[in-house]
């Protein structure tokens, strides 16, 4: 795999306004069938995965970027041009930052490893892997 450099890892937004780089390679990537990111993305599940927070560097676009508080401990951006959702924070675990995966230039070269908040998946949007299904968070378990 070509995960070598920092500078690889680019992304940003539907329109263009927001430009992002990550500063290291992301980990801990899954999809999230919880409500709010259901209703967050208007899709069934959203995939994300994990840099330390100060590793997401927004390069372009930052005055565009909106915030919305999503629950009473986490905070989601957004483009306010376009309305891609790009990245999820909680202040319960604020040294790292979940971002998008699809909005990475390559999503491709990052493979979600597991699937939480699986108790709230929507039944026609049954994923074909074997990949752990967490009912709720990871920390929570398998059952
Ligand atoms: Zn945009
Ligand atoms: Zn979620």
């Amino acid at each position: 795999m070509s995960g070598n450099g920092s500078g690889d890892w680019t992304g940003g937004c539907l329109c263009g306004t927001v430009r992002y780089r990550l500063a290291s390679a992301p980990t801990d990537a899954g999809w999230c069938h919880c409500r709010t990111c259901q209703l967050n993305s208007g899709s069934p599940a959203m995939a994300f995965a994990s840099v330390p927070a100060d590793a997401f560097v927004v390069e372009q676009g930052l005055a565009s970027i909106g915030r919305v508080s999503s629950s009473e401990s986490g905070e989601r951006w957004f483009c306010r041009a376009c309305g891609t959702p790009l990245l999820m924070r909680d202040t319960s675990a604020p040294a790292t930052a979940d971002f998008s995966l699809a909005t990475l230039d390559h999503p491709e070269r990052v493979t979600p490893g597991f699937h939480m908040f699986y108790a709230s998946r929507i039944p026609w949007a049954e994923p074909a892997d074997d990949l752990p299904r967490y009912p709720r968070s990871r920390a929570e378990g398998l059952s």
